[in-house]
């Protein structure tokens, strides 16, 4: 592979994920790198998908309270989900599945839940009755089920990434559907600029973020959402409450050298809100954000440098 910066970059674009996986090599010229990566993509899916048929996930939530065997993985990612939930007192959550489950955002006709539908399923929702021993995972109660919609992506743009290091490639975007990575630096030596959008309106940019060797993941209500009766109902669900999240936040944006933890940290930081999210970020090494309120007030917090268009 032809290794320089003379050449142009090469990129693959698929539909996974639920989501556009785009894939752009800067220093290589190897269409077999650009399709090992999708191939990551794939295999991992099959393994953490909560709906693909005989998924690792599938299984776990089938497992009618007994012991699942999982890949290793599956187990890891589990494993970090369950240590999220503990710094963050459950507002991150991957028990959500069955609130997940009824608010049914994918649904041709989305419908508001009853709140006695809610009051049904919120007793399920708790991380402390997931049990990882090993690659064995248990569910504490047979009605209860998992859904990794809220850390799955950043951990296999992770994976992507080390595929691609460990084959040389140095100069790499890896954007799957917005959950970003900036691996190495651009070839001309400088930062990578990631374009923010505007939560307000997404054909927008906000601003950009100068990066090299980083993640880049923003948790917004603008992802998926439907509206009844002129009010807007978001993906993002308060374990404790069971209802979409409101608490003034347009979006929180995590930088982070491992992009599992930007992921789950930004869906975590949406849901505890400006306050106490800042105070988890900056307990945290290594990790910077950006919470964009409703008033279209850009906070950060850390190191995480914003240039605002202006
Ligand atoms: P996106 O899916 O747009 O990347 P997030 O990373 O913020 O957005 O993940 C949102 C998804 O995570 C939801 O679609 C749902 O599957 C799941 N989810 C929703 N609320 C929570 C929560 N409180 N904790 C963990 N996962 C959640
Ligand atoms: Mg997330
Ligand atoms: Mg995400």
């Amino acid at each position: 592979p032809g290794c320089g910066s003379m050449n142009p970059p090469i990129s693959r674009q698929d539909f996974l994920l639920d989501t556009i996986v785009t894939v752009t090599l800067y220093d290589t010229d190897s269409q077999d790198l650009l399709n090992g990566c999708m191939d990551i993509c794939r295999e991992l899916d099959a393994l953490l998908s909560p709906t693909k048929e005989g998924s690792d996930v599938y299984r776990i939530n089938r497992g009618g309270g007994k012991p699942v065997e999982v890949d290793p993985r599956t187990a890891q990612l589990i494993q970090k989900s369950l240590e999220v939930s503990q710094w963050t007192d459950g507002a991150f959550d991957i028990t959500i599945a069955p609130l997940v489950e009824l608010w049914d955002f994918k649904a041709e006709t989305p419908r508001v839940p009853t709140q006695s539908q809610i009051d049904e399923v919120l007793p399920l929702v708790d991380y402390r009755g997931v049990q990882v021993e090993g690659s064995t995972v248990t569910l504490a109660n047979p009605e209860m089920s998992i859904d990794l919609g809220g850390i799955a992506k950043g951990y296999i743009a992770d994976q992507m990434r080390e595929y691609l290091r460990e084959n040389g490639c140095k100069s790499a975007v890896l954007d799957l559907g917005g959950n970003i990575y900036a691996l190495g630096r651009r070839t001309d030596g400088n930062d990578w600029t990631i374009g923010m959008r505007s939560p307000f309106d997404t054909s927008s940019q906000l601003g950009t973020l100068a990066v090299h060797d980083r993640s880049v993941v923003t948790s917004g209500p603008y992802e998926r959402y439907f509206e009844v009766d002129g009010k807007r109902y978001h993906h993002i669900l308060d374990p404790s409450t069971g209802y979409p999240v409101e608490n003034g936040l347009a979006s929180v944006t995590i930088l982070s050298d491992d992009s599992v933890m930007g992921d789950a940290l930004s869906t975590a930081c949406f849901v505890l809100g400006i306050s106490d999210g800042t105070q988890l970020i900056q307990n945290l090494d290594q990790i910077d954000a950006l919470f964009i309120t409703d008033e279209e007030e850009v906070v950060t917090v850390g190191q995480a440098v914003f240039h605002k268009n202006s």
